[in-house]
């Protein structure tokens, strides 16, 4: 932990530390100087095309570009423009509604969901329950809110999900705090891109509810974060889960972070939601209540012409069907990429962890920082975490993930 000057010593941090930002960069100055074709940049976390340019729908841009000034320029709602509200549930649930009082409060990205449902739904010092394969933001939002975080071995040894290290880790948990808040980032998980299966989703919802019923006085909260929903799974079968996580116990609460960044290329615009599947009305109320305060006592509202477009599109059927065309065509050409990369690991003896849908592939390995300095003296670029490295067919062309198995294995060879 660095050391305080002014600061007050919790909120002392080091600078320059996010690993991704720092290899990005890095990458676009060898890109600069050799051009796109000699470089690989697996390092970005956002759909490019074959060119290295960012993929933004028409239906998205079209429509925002075509709002009137003051639907662009004006504050929302606090909790989120209430048209906006209905809209991103549907968005959300699409055919897989559950049951239960649902309710939304909009946010900036999924990352203002994940906050809020960090910051709400534990006490101060709580730890939460993530997979050990983890998006990195989680750990920086939970010590923002003064919380701290813990991983249980998101794998078995079949390379599914490991439900009894879940369980495990959810007991200890509720022995020590009596609450417990886990994070689900699934379907397309970010960084491996597994999706738990309907299977095992039934296996985690018997248990929760088992867990709830044995202890009424404890709480259980499941995030679910489905950042890359959109980009899993045939038509909307990978919404299914959804309906699996309904009438819970009174103690069980389901919360979404629903992000439009990936989903509807918005990235920067910062538009998203938290939705609750509360088993009761007060529930549903207080989760209202809280997140809007939230939203208040944080970036006051959202950006109104992201919800406006939201809800146009969703509220224009040709419009509708139009940003789904945009969605599936590219969704297509992930799916092709994805496809490249596995085939040619698996021929060549690459080792990766199970990888289902999404933006992104983990290859596990020792010493994953050495392994990616050494990729980058031969211009490919992509980003070590703890336990591997992490490629990302999202924005590098299939000629390119095909190429890059072979490259990476002999790296880990020569480490
Ligand atoms: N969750 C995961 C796993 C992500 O990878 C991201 C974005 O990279 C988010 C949530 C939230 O993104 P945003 O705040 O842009 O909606």
């Amino acid at each position: 932990m660095k050391k305080a000057q002014m600061v007050i010593e919790s909120s002392a941090r080091e600078g320059g530390t996010d690993p991704i930002f720092r290899i990005a960069g890095a990458a676009e100055k060898r890109t600069k100087e050799y051009g796109a074709d000699a470089v690989i940049n697996s390092t970005i976390g956002a759909l490019m095309d074959d060119n290295g340019d960012l993929v933004t729908f028409n239906a998205v841009y079209d429509t925002l570009k075509g709002l009137p000034n003051h639907l662009i320029a004006n504050y929302s709602g606090l909790s989120g423009q209430p048209d906006f509200l209905e809209k991103v549930i549907e968005a959300c649930f699409k055919s897989c509604k559950p049951e239960g009082y649902i309710r939304s409060v909009a946010t900036p990205g999924g990352t203002g969901a994940v906050r809020h449902a960090f910051y709400n739904y534990t006490e101060f010092g709580d730890t939460i329950l993530l997979t050990d394969w983890y998006w990195a933001p989680y750990k920086t939002i939970a010590h923002e809110c003064r919380r701290e975080v813990t991983t249980f071995p998101m794998y078995n040894e079949k390379g599914t999900f490991n439900i009894e290290g879940f369980k495990k880790s959810v007991l200890e948990l509720l022995d020590q705090q009596k609450r417990v808040l886990a994070v689900l980032n699934t379907p397309a998980h970010n960084p491996t891109g597994y999706t738990i299966s309907d299977d095992e989703w039934k296996e985690i919802v018997a248990f929760v509810a088992k867990t709830a019923n044995d202890q009424p006085d404890s709480k259980i909260i499941l995030l679910v974060d489905l950042a890359y929903i959109d980009f899993a799974g045939e038509g909307e079968d990978a919404r299914n889960f959804m309906t699996l996580l309904s009438g819970l116990p009174h103690n069980v609460l389901t919360l979404y972070a629903f992000s439009a960044s990936k989903s509807y290329t918005m990235y920067g615009l910062r538009n998203g939601a938290i939705i609750c599947v509360a088993p009761t009305q007060d529930i549903a109320d207080e989760f209202v209540n809280t997140c809007t305060f939230s939203n208040r006592g944080n970036w006051s509202n959202g950006t109104r012409g992201a919800m406006e477009t939201i809800t146009k599109i969703f509220s224009t059927e040709e419009l509708y069907h139009q940003a789904m065309a945009e969605q599936s065509f590219y969704k297509s050409i992930l799916k092709a990429r994805a496809k490249a990369f596995v085939e040619e690991a698996n021929a060549i003896d690459l080792k990766l962890v199970t990888y289902c849908d999404g933006f992104f592939i983990s290859i596990p390995c020792k010493d994953p920082k050495a392994v990616s300095t050494l990729l980058m003296e031969k211009n490919m670029f992509i980003v070590a975490l703890g336990k591997g490295l992490r490629f990302a067919p999202c924005a590098v062309s299939e000629e390119k993930c095909r190429r890059s198995p072979a490259l990476i294995l002999q790296a880990i060879k020569e480490i």
